[in-house]
This record gives C-alpha cells, structure tokens and sequence, in this order.
C-alpha cells in the first residue's frame, strides 16, 4: 500500500472525538510561566543532520509540579540537538481527516477540566511554523489535510515542551492524530520522515499505559503487573523495532485490555516508529518508571 492509498484510507476512517484530561484531581505546586515568543525560524534545510524522533508520557496539568519528572524532561531537550521547529502528535487530539494546528500565536488550549484556574494561567508562546505547516501538507499529499488555524497546542504538546523547552523559542506546530488503526500510524510516520532531515523534531505525546480507572493518586499500592508486563513487552518490541509485534500490540501484548481501554494515548508511539523505519538507529529510554501506580512514563527516542 503505498503512501497516498494509507493516507486516504485514514481519511475514509472518519472523525473520532476530542479526548479528555489525564486527570482530574488537582494539587498544590508551582507552575511555570515562559517569555515572550521569538521570532519564527527557517525550517526547510534538507541538508540538517538527521534529527531524532521522540515519544513521550505527558503526564497530566499536574507533572509542572513533580519536580523530578520536570528534570527529566528539561535534560532530555537539553541533550537532543536543537530542533528548528518541532511537530507534536499528542493523544488529546483526534480527528480525522489530519488537522492542522495554528501557525500563529493563539491561546493555548486548556483541554482539561477541575482543575484550579492557575492550571488554566499557564503560558507557552512559541511561535507559530507556518513553514513547517506547509512542508506537512506537502508530505501528506493534496488533499489529505485540513488547516485549523485557531487550534493552539492541548496539554499534551505544551505540558511537556514547557518542561523541555521553557525558553519557548522554537516554532512549534500540532497537527491531530487521524486514526487508531495502527498500521496506518506507522505509514504516517514514514510519510513525515523526510522531516527529520529539516531539523524537525517529531514529538509524539501520550502514555504508553492509561488506564483512568486504575489511577494510584499516590501510588502506594505499587505497580500492578498488568502494567509492568505490558511496558515491559514494550520496552522489548521497540528496542527491537518489532514493527509486526507492535502493530498487533491490542491481540499480543500481555495486560493490554487493563493497560489500554482506549487507544490514544499509544498509538503516538507507532507515529514516531513509523518515522524512525529506514534507519539503523538504536532506541533509547531517556525516561522510564511509573507515576500514578500503573502510568509508565516511558518515554522513546529513536536516533
Ligand atoms: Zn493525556
């Protein structure tokens, strides 16, 4: 199937929902807050050295205040080359056919609720990547995007940058997760691949186990083993880039009924699996450990 025919069957898959919070319950900390935006960059440079590719737990509104995620995440983008522009996939939006984000600087959008309203005050003004959005329409093919031009980036894209990047001057653009049909994800991730030699950094942003229901606030009842084993077949599938294993990850994974009730907070992984095929990287866990009891805050680098 080559890459327009999956792209347009992701188009023929239809609009899925917008997705709620990670989480509801609120607590005490301190929130960042970035300076003003800079100005955009200059994305198209075919001849950049190639850029890695990321997956990453976004944890909730709440992850501003564990101090310790937010180390790990600030040395993470300190130690990955300096993106000219970085694209997000984040769980918290799907929608089919792909969306385009904003390419200006708009309100971020606070897709979360019960919070109090500090969580809601939060800022991450980067700026937009108009240059980026239009290199994206070109790579997806005529007619396989659409642009929303007042969409700002969700908690998933700017929670974590604000950790990895609080300076907030590299152009940021989201664009939606079209499907949850894993081999078309993996495509996606191919067709978006040439960006990688741009100086693009793709962020996909989830949690590779979320189950709400089984949320440890405190996480005193430990790590259940349904979520040790699955991230632990993880860890095993992507450090061996298992494509065929990882694309059946819902009929072969052990524990992934309770690990995953939905989909979209994985299916970020496969986007970045799919834009790491056709190099002889390694993977790499800059981030690993649990949060919550059973949220695995596995977090993937390719390259
Ligand atoms: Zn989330």
């Amino acid at each position: 199937m080559n890459r327009r025919t999956v792209l347009e069957a992701m188009l023929a898959t239809g609009a899925t929902a917008l997705l709620g919070a990670c989480g509801r319950r609120p607590s005490d900390g301190k929130l960042t807050e970035s300076p003003a935006a800079m100005p955009q960059g200059n994305v198209h440079a075919p001849s950049s050295p190639l850029m890695p590719v990321t997956f990453l737990a976004h944890g909730s509104p709440l992850l501003l205040d564990d101090k310790r995620w937010v180390a790990e995440l600030h040395a993470w983008g300190g130690a990955l080359p300096r993106p000219k522009a970085i694209l997000v996939l984040s769980a918290h939006w799907v929608q089919s056919p792909i969306r385009i984000g904003a390419t200006t600087p708009v309100p971020l959008y606070y897709d979360f609720y019960g919070f109090p309203q500090r969580y809601f005050e939060v800022k991450y003004p980067s700026p937009g990547a108009p240059d980026l959005a239009q290199r994206v329409k070109e790579l997806l093919g005529k007619g396989m995007s659409t642009t929303d031009s007042s969409r700002g980036l969700d908690h998933g894209a700017y929670i974590p940058l604000i950790a990895m990047y609080p300076e907030a001057d590299i152009p940021v653009l989201q664009i939606s997760i079209p499907t949850m049909d894993p081999g078309a994800l993996v495509a996606l991730g191919k067709a978006l691949a040439p960006l990688r030699r741009e100086g693009v950094l793709i962020m996909g942003s989830g949690f590779l186990t979320h189950n709400m229901h089984a949320i440890d606030w405190d996480g005193t009842a430990g790590v259940p083993a349904w979520a040790s084993e699955f991230d632990a077949w993880n860890k095993d599938a992507i450090l061996r880039r298992d494509v065929d294993a990882l694309v059946k990850y819902r009929e072969i994974a052990p524990g992934v009924e309770t690990a995953l009730p939905t989909q979209e907070h994985y299916v970020p992984v496969l986007v970045a699996l799919g834009a790491s095929l056709g190099e002889t990287e390694a993977a790499t866990f800059p981030i690993e450990g649990f949060t919550y009891g059973s949220f695995t805050k596995r977090s993937v680098q390719f390259g």
